[in-house]
């Protein structure tokens, strides 16, 4: 079984594929991963047509593996995929191309706490270098595995975070779409916060309103309280995040979904927690907020308990320790 790779550097042998030609998509094939011969006139090399999903399979403990909230991401995909033009096959076959994908390689699965993340990527496939302004007719769509080992091998530490008021993310239109085109836009700025601040990422709150890092969620926390931004388009939806609302709320917290502005946000800070969420890392604690160039140390400065138990809670959820929402957990196989 494998054990604590450096996350996304090393991968399962087997992975899915699927291809459309311009009128109808291929079966599905798994396939051991090799290049992808392309054309330097590919599409997506030049007009960023792609997208992917992030997501785990966790080893349960009657000898089970489950992906977790298969639905979920598979529903942000087709998304994804419609507001970049692009083919897509249909969840129910993207979901039975993940399942086979991860069954080839269940001999992989590191026990928990590593995970096996499943990365399914689509990009348009077209040699036109002319089409800047229209879609690809034809795409690849693969699932890549790679398996993972604890995030925070070593310990959960908290965060250095430079929070920018300036400059947002990537644009309103397409802030909910898993694209790398997002990321790359948020990189120079999480550059250039590293280089000032020795800070890791970015908490992006463009006109000071709160939005979310490069790559996850901010969550306010408190002993009874969450508040993280409504779903308005602008950010990624979480699944991490819909998650932690919802077993914070079932827990007894009170959950607001309403906007933050930096105001608040300083205040809050002085004795409470924030914490970041996303599947890699699930939830991350800050210790250091960035403001204007200076350090506010939030909370104790130290991982807060409500960051740990509500991180604890989901996980145990993900690994099936949890009885609680079975409905989350996708077989890959049963014992
Ligand atoms: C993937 C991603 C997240 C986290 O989403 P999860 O479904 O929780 O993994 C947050 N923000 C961005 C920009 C993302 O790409």
């Amino acid at each position: 079984m494998a054990e604590s790779p450096r996350f996304g550097t090393v991968f399962a042998p087997s992975m899915g594929t699927m291809s459309f030609d311009g009128s109808s998509w291929s079966d599905p094939a798994v396939v051991p991963v090799e290049a992808i011969p392309m054309h330097p006139s590919t599409h997506a090399l030049h007009y960023s047509s792609s997208c992917f999903e992030g997501l785990k399979a966790h080893r349960d403990p009657n000898g089970g593996v489950n992906l977790f909230r298969l639905d979920r991401h598979v529903e942000r995909f087709a998304a994804s995929a419609d507001r970049l033009v692009l083919p897509f096959p249909g969840v129910e076959a993207v979901r039975d191309l993940i399942t086979e994908t991860v069954a080839a390689n269940l001999d992989e699965v590191p026990n928990p706490p590593g995970s096996l993340y499943v990365r399914p990527t689509l990009v348009g496939t077209d040699h036109d270098i002319g089409a800047a302004g229209s879609p690809s007719r034809t795409a690849l769509l693969f699932v890549l595995n790679s398996p993972v080992g604890d995030y925070f091998a070593g310990g959960v530490r908290p965060l250095r975070i430079a929070v920018e008021t300036d400059r947002p993310r990537t644009t309103p239109q397409f802030g909910a779409v898993k694209s790398g085109a997002n990321y790359v836009m948020a990189l120079g700025v999480t550059m250039e916060a590293k280089r000032k601040f020795d800070a890791s990422q970015v908490i992006f709150m463009p006109g000071g309103q709160l939005n979310e890092t490069g790559a996850a969620n901010v969550v306010l926390l408190s002993e009874d309280r969450l508040i993280t931004p409504p779903l308005d388009g602008s950010f990624l939806a979480g699944v991490t995040r819909d998650s932690l609302l919802t077993l914070a709320s079932e827990s007894g917290m009170e959950v607001e979904e309403r906007a933050v502005d930096l105001d608040e946000l300083r205040a809050w800070v002085s004795d409470n927690e924030v914490a970041l969420a996303g599947t890699a890392a699930v939830l991350a604690p800050v210790g250091t907020l960035i403001i204007d160039g200076v350090d506010v140390t939030v909370g104790s400065g130290e991982v807060g308990p409500v960051t740990l138990r509500l991180r604890e809670a989901l996980a145990a959820v993900q690994v099936g320790v949890s009885s609680n929402h079975p409905e989350w957990r996708s077989p890959v196989v049963k014992n």
